[in-house]
């Protein structure tokens, strides 16, 4: 039944996600085929940094030197208030790995040369737009796009379908995103688990010695990020409680509600970017106004404004992880806040054990019902992430002003698992365990 032309796993999705599933995949011989309905990879720096876990992978496929050419390093963690840094941490792990700045972008294009050397093209402009799961396989319809010219007085050019193919594959990964068409073929559900945040987001040239840290700056009812990028630049996100942005809002609905048009440029379906050219708020005055009131500490020279734009973050997370033959990772599955990149980097974490999940099925003849694990596990790294089963707390003891931040830290530290509560422990805070985390 599944002939060369039939994949062993299909993944729907060549975002950071998609693309590493697909590499592990290859790596341990499974024979995989990449699409995405997107025109061509994003250009964006969108989640800019790799938790040292996500070295730790990457260096495991022979990625580590190509990451770290470009890559700027973080090594401490600064957690301030509008007066001065509280507390500071460091961020390497025991390996001595630090968290690389990488820009989204940069990170897919050193996958997609990967996936190339080992024989795989990511398949742009193919929409998967039917998944029949069944018991030992997934028939599935993937349309390919292309543009046409059209019309004879007034010409114009369309994307149109030029080619549907029916393929029949024995696992189906979801790695497509906020609106996940394989979520919804599984009949999961995508519960909000808290209230979506807005944030104002500028990158900026800058001669401040940020000296490889993320500082994290907690106001009133805040929660801001600045991270150091490469060149002398930085990116500043600024938490804007009460925003609201009604059309965006009422446009997710309906795309939610009624599924999503095709083609656009690849789009981050999950949140709704407004450029906001015309929003005060992100007026060189708003951005120097905020680092007043919020940073007056910040006392570095702002210089070019890069790129700036009004982002929505929503919380979310599948009932489940994947069921049968159909299984997600990424973006598909969870959704967060910015702060800690975790959605991204946890999603290369899930990716490389769905992989290796799979390849031990596909390859070594290990039971499908064995992928179950993987499901429990994840659900319960991401009920600890929510805070809807444990999530950092206070221990007897701490730091006062640490304590009443510990539950928002949760979401905000660049890890998770052990990992997350050993960056805790060094702050004197714990980290309280899920089932399965
Ligand atoms: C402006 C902006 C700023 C951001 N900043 C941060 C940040 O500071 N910190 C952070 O952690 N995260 C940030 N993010 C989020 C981050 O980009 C995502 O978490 C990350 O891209 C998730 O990767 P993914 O591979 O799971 O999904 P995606 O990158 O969304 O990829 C999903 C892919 O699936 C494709 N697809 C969807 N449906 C289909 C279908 N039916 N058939 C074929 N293909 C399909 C889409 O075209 C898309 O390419 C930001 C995002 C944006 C837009």
């Amino acid at each position: 039944m599944f002939g060369e032309n039939n994949p062993e796993a299909l993944i729907v999705g060549a975002g950071p996600v998609g693309q590493f599933a697909a590499l592990a995949l290859a790596r341990r011989g499974v024979r995989v085929r990449v699409v995405d309905r997107g025109l061509w990879p994003c250009a964006q720096s969108y989640a800019l940094a790799l938790h040292p876990k996500s070295m730790k992978l990457l260096a495991g496929l022979g990625l580590r030197d190509a990451v770290l050419s470009s890559a700027t390093m973080v090594d401490s963690i600064g957690l301030y208030d509008a007066k001065t840094r509280r507390a500071s941490l460091p961020v390497a792990d025991g390996a001595g790995d630090g968290v690389a700045v990488m820009r989204q972008d940069v990170l897919e294009g050193v996958l997609e040369q990967a996936l190339e050397a080992e024989g795989v093209e990511i398949e742009w402009r193919n929409e998967v737009s039917r998944i029949a799961p069944g018991p030992s396989s997934v028939g599935v319809t993937i349309d390919k796009f292309t543009k046409e010219s059209r019309g004879y007085v007034i010409a114009h050019t369309e994307w149109v379908i030029s080619k549907s193919t029916e393929i029949e594959t024995p696992f189906v990964i979801g790695a497509d995103g906020y609106n996940s068409r394989v979520r919804r073929a599984s009949k999961l559900d995508f519960q909000e688990v808290g209230p979506a945040q807005y944030f104002a987001v500028f990158e900026f040239k800058t001669d401040a010695d940020v000296n490889r840290e993320m500082r994290i700056v907690f106001g009133e009812n805040t929660t801001d990020v600045v991270w150091p990028l490469p060149n002398g630049a930085c990116r500043w996100s600024f938490e804007i409680p009460g925003y609201h942005d009604e059309n965006l809002e009422g446009l997710q609905k309906g795309l939610l509600a009624a599924g999503f048009d095709f083609p656009s440029e690849r789009s981050k379906e999950r949140l709704f970017v407004s450029q906001g050219a015309d929003s005060p708020l992100l007026e060189e005055s708003s951005f120097r106004a905020m680092i007043a009131q919020r940073a007056p500490w910040f006392t570095g020279q702002v210089g070019e404004i890069v790129w700036k734009s009004i982002v929505r973050f929503e919380r979310r997370l599948t009932s489940a992880f994947g069921d049968g033959r159909l299984w997600l990772a990424g973006d598909a599955a969870h959704l967060t806040g910015p702060v800690g990149i975790q959605s991204m980097n946890l999603g290369l974490a899930e990716a490389d054990e769905l992989a290796a999940a799979i390849a031990g099925v596909i390859r070594k003849g290990e039971p499908a019902a064995s992928l179950e694990a993987y499901n429990q596990k994840w659900l319960g790294v991401w009920r600890q992430l929510h805070n809807l089963a444990g999530g950092v707390q206070a221990s007897a003891g701490a730091d006062p002003w640490l304590a009443a931040h510990a539950s928002t830290l949760t979401s905000c530290l660049p890890a998770y698992g052990e990992d997350l509560g050993a960056l805790a422990g060094k702050l004197g805070l714990t980290l309280a365990r899920a089932a399965g985390a």
